[in-house]
């Protein structure tokens, strides 16, 4: 900076264009830098090397919201095992068809979702707002991940999160989740809607809803510990190429296991 300040002084309107061209040259570089640190990702996190999940607590944007991801204590995924039966209510989920609203993030597939939709559980009523993928699962479950697994994002009124999980065992072809992965855009970071085609996630759920329940955070920056997670036992189907044709675009978006310090896990009885 102080040598192209010490060029235009006196310098002819020549040498200021090429100082000129110079500082922009070195602030574009930089700013290609700095957006190359997350291998050309828009957002400065990932799952590998230096971005991974050992470091989403020191990310140095917003680093105060992030050090949850290093420091929290009721974190989210965890291993589910050895987990007691109690009395719970049943959870109710009560989704209205709506149309595709797609986006690649680079982090997961993800399915912007109409208004109208809600989950249950006892009185408390929650809207669903987007689900999205990933592959692994990030629940284990007796230490085993399922190959995909399923999040549907619900708010509440108090601004706290209700995520009802998914897991998606290798089976039969799935054709809801067809529905989905033929839209899949290749430009990420921006929407695409089909407003004819609808999804019916009715479809995407198993029969049986009986689930695990635990509160922990979101599993990606900046790990919020406001999650009551409800992580459905019953696996839904997918097929082998289905799982390969999410890996084209997403080949692995899982954050490890946290540990449950004082928590407990229970299951619906
Ligand atoms: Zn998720």
């Amino acid at each position: 900076m102080k040598k192209n300040l010490t060029l235009n002084r006196g310098a002819s309107p020549f040498k200021f264009a090429i100082s000129f061209t110079i500082s922009l040259f070195i602030l574009i570089s930089f700013s290609l830098t700095y957006a190359n640190a997350d291998d050309g990702k828009i957002h400065p996190w990932g799952y590998e090397g230096g971005t991974g999940p050992d470091h989403w607590g020191e990310i140095e944007k917003d680093h105060e919201k992030h050090l949850m991801c290093r420091e929290g204590v009721n974190q989210s995924p965890v291993d589910i095992s050895h987990v007691p039966g109690v009395m719970l209510d049943d959870l109710g989920c009560h989704y209205l068809k709506a149309p595709i609203r797609i986006m690649n993030n680079t982090h997961t597939i993800h399915l912007s979702y109409d208004p109208g939709s809600f989950a249950n559980w006892g009185n408390e009523k929650f809207e669903l707002i987007q689900f999205h993928f990933h592959r692994h699962s990030e629940h284990l479950v007796n230490g085993k991940p399922y190959p995909m697994e399923m999040h549907l994002v619900h708010k509440t009124p108090g601004h706290q999160y209700v995520v009802i999980g998914i897991f998606m065992k290798e089976g039969k072809h799935n054709p809801e989740i067809q529905k989905i992965w033929n839209r899949i855009p290749k430009e990420i970071n921006k929407e695409f809607s089909y407003e004819n085609e609808l999804i019916d996630l009715a479809n995407l759920l198993p029969q049986n809803h009986e689930y695990f329940h635990y509160n922990g955070s979101l599993t990606t920056p900046p790990c919020s510990e406001n999650v009551s997670w409800f992580l459905l036992e019953t696996p839904i189907e997918i097929s082998e190429a289905q799982i390969k044709y999410f890996e084209k675009f997403i080949d692995h978006n899982a954050r490890p296991v946290q540990k449950l310090n004082h928590r407990i896990i229970v299951k619906i009885k």
